[in-house]
């Protein structure tokens, strides 16, 4: 039996043609990045985003450029809304061949970790990682009953869940989403369903809207010597839920521009010390 279509499915530009795809957040951001990518390679969208008038408003001009999208309000913590959203892609479109989960919830943390609140917690687990659990399961059985055995979960993780950048419960979530990725990975094998993760690095998306000077700092420690885009990560997406990564599952790939492979907080304090003698390695 083949399973994941063939290692011979050539790259046409339209990779997607007759595929559905529904993107959580995908309002805007990396999520809207992803699902124009989608829809650009002939895929048929939904975009499933907490504030259902914003993504209303980028189907429209996803279709106004030619593609194909719907958009859906649906909070990823709230299971009946899931249950609908991912019941909507099937009614619209037939069936569900690729989800992206990329909705997220990320608190500010507490400096003094003894006063992490509860409630950051609870609502950053819930969202980022019991979401994505959440949506996976409504999911899956569609995915499995995809054309040629073509269904695929792309998750959106982070640099966050592999080394230390802040953000302790929007962290933990996101390196719960890397577990979450290999369990899924092997529990869909049998039914030729991959699941992968993207982790990025910093991208340039309204999240950082009226921090834009901190981007700009970061850019200077990447080794690629700037942020991301969020077409660098709609990239790295469409091609784990493309037929050329079709023996690719459980991973976690990084898009990052080289900052988990830098040390640059450790580099600048060794360069601006005092060296006791030239000689030292
Ligand atoms: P944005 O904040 O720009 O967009 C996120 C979208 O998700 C918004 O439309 C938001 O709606 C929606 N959303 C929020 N909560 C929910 C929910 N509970 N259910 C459904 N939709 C929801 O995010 P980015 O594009 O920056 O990030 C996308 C992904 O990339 C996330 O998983 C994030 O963790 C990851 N990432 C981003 C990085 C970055 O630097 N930007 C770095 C590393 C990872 P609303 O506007 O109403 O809140």
């Amino acid at each position: 039996m083949v399973r994941n279509g063939t290692a011979a499915a050539a790259y046409s530009g339209q990779r997607f043609a007759t595929y559905t795809v529904m993107v959580t957040g995908g309002a805007r951001g990396i999520g809207e990045a992803t699902a124009r990518r989608f829809a650009a390679e002939g895929a048929a969208v939904l975009l499933a985003d907490l504030n259902g008038e914003a993504a209303e408003r980028t189907a429209a001009s996803i279709r106004e450029d030619g593609g194909r999208a719907e958009a859906v309000g649906c909070d990823v913590a709230d299971r009946t809304a899931v249950d609908a959203a991912v019941g909507h892609a099937v009614a619209a479109f037939g069936g569900l061949d690729v989800l992206v989960n990329n909705a997220y919830s990320c608190s500010d943390h507490s400096e003094d970790f003894t006063e992490e609140p509860d409630e950051n917690w609870l609502r950053d687990l819930d969202v980022t990682l019991t979401g994505a659990m959440r949506c996976s399961r409504a999911a899956l059985p569609h995915l499995a009953a995809a054309t040629g055995g073509r269904g695929a979960i792309v998750n959106i993780g982070s640099v966050n869940g592999m080394s230390y950048f802040g953000n302790h419960s929007y962290s933990a979530a996101k390196a719960g989403l890397i577990s979450l990725t290999r369990t899924l990975a092997v529990h869909a094998a049998a039914s030729g369903v991959r699941v992968n993760l993207v982790a990025p690095g910093t991208i340039r998306t309204p999240a950082w809207a009226g921090r834009e000077s901190m981007l700009e700092t970061a850019a200077g420690l990447y080794p690629l010597g700037r942020v991301g885009e969020p077409a660098d990560i709609a990239a790295a997406v469409t091609f784990l839920a493309s037929a050329d990564a079709s023996w690719i599952t459980g991973v976690t790939l990084p898009v990052e521009g080289g900052i988990l492979s830098a040390n640059p907080g450790f580099t600048h304090a060794l360069s601006a010390g005092t060296a006791d003698d030239d000689e030292a390695p």
